[in-house]
């Protein structure tokens, strides 16, 4: 490692630089290894490769180049020893809970994380023996009183999706090793672009890189990074259990992370110029997003993060159908649920990501049905804004 060219470069060159190793062409762009498996020069050599005893590729289903380009460039942006990647973001989830916990452990969950991640540990995961306990993000008191002899590791996502909540990484971090279990930090909303979860302290790093590290809503992917020991055992999870990535996903991932930074620089810009806008409307009841000096939690935003991300959510003055209204009444937004691309999305959480939660439930939660959540992309944002503003000026406010 000691030779190694991309030792100590910055960042924002490794996240162009990192992860090459060019085949016998040269080729400057990265290669493409659409192969499911590798030949061997000998007996000898295919016995050494497949004990572990010889560094190489085997099967594409634990080792492919590409795949490896992609995870130690991704290792880099996150300042992480090592990076594993799996199908999906969820599939990163289960691996890292898979490969690390046993039957009879316990995790606390902040409340507020994605649904599905909320399903896996709530209805999948308890069914293998695996408990948790939900905590409201923000209570620091909460996740030390949740802890038990069985906790293993703590889950959170910073910000929540769609209220834009910050957990204090740091401090979770400090409670889950006074009682020598993980963190584990679901990095998507920010990247490592805007925040890197192992330098507050935590152990993992979860992605759905189907979000911003792709960028254009094209593939599927997820990773988790961390120390070499623990990622290790989740690889060795990965390689028996099967959820591994798609080379070609890891490809367009590996070229999405090229650009990570001036795309979340530039959509976290729009963002605040958008959140900013949007506090001013009358018709706009309340605006969250961590880069407004209204936003509850500013000055631990501007400790934790580079900037207020790309997320913004505000309710309208009214219920559910002003704000259907603001959404029927755009034309360049996209209605739908997915973020994390070049093109804005709008979504009215109360009836599609968050709609199978009880009425009471989502209330409880804040999810009210006034709500609206633009997950920001490249457009001009005077186009953004009066897309939204159309719909605005119909409301009777
Ligand atoms: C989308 C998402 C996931 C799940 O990722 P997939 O790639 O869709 O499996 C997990 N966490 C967060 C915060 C997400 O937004």
């Amino acid at each position: 490692m000691s030779n190694d060219p991309i030792l100590g470069l910055d960042p924002d060159t490794l996240a162009i630089r990192a992860g090459i190793e060019r085949s016998q062409f040269n080729e400057h762009s990265e290669a493409l290894y659409l192969t499911s498996s590798f030949v061997f020069n000998s007996a000898a050599e295919a016995a050494a490769r497949f004990s572990g005893e010889e560094e190489g590729n085997v099967y594409a289903r634990f080792t492919n180049p590409t795949v490896t380009a992609m995870q130690q460039r991704l290792a880099a942006l996150e300042g992480a020893e090592a990076c594993i990647a799996t199908a999906s973001g969820m599939a990163a989830i289960m691996s890292a809970v898979m490969a690390l916990l046993s039957s009879g452990d316990h995790v606390v969950v902040s409340r507020g994380v994605f649904g599905a991640t909320q399903q896996l540990f709530g209805n999948i995961l308890s069914r293998f023996g695996i408990t948790s306990t939900f905590v409201p993000a923000t209570d620091l008191e909460a996740y030390r009183a949740a802890v038990t002899p069985s906790t293993k590791m703590f889950f959170i996502e910073s910000p929540s999706n769609p209220l834009t909540e910050l957990v204090d990484i740091a401090a979770v971090a400090a409670i889950a090793h006074e009682s020598k279990a993980l963190l584990a930090v679901d990095n998507c909303f920010c990247s490592p672009a805007l925040q890197q979860p192992l330098k507050l302290g935590a152990d993992l790093v979860i992605h759905s890189a189907t979000k911003y590290l792709d960028g254009q809503g094209r593939v599927l992917g997820g990773a988790v990074c961390g120390s070499k020991v623990l990622v290790d055992e989740v690889l060795k999870f990965l390689r028996t259990a099967g959820p591994c990535i798609s080379p070609f996903n890891a490809w367009v991932i590996l070229k999405g992370l090229e650009t990570l930074k001036i795309r979340m620089a530039a959509q976290s810009a729009s963002a605040l110029e958008l959140a900013t806008w949007l506090e001013a409307q009358p018709q706009v009841a309340r605006v969250f997003y961590p880069g407004l000096p209204s936003h509850a939690q500013y000055d631990l935003a501007k400790r934790q993060q580079r900037s207020g991300g790309a997320i913004v959510s505000f309710e309208v003055k009214g219920g559910r159908e002003e704000a259907w209204t603001v959404v029927d009444s755009t034309r360049v937004v996209s209605i739908t649920a997915n973020l994390g691309d070049t093109k804005t999305t709008l979504t009215h959480p109360a009836s599609t990501t968050h709609g199978r939660i009880s009425p009471e439930a989502r209330e409880a939660s804040g999810i009210r049905e006034s709500l609206l959540r633009v997950a920001v992309g490249l457009e001009a944002i005077e186009d953004l804004k009066a897309d939204l503003a159309r719909g605005l000026a119909k409301l009777d406010v």
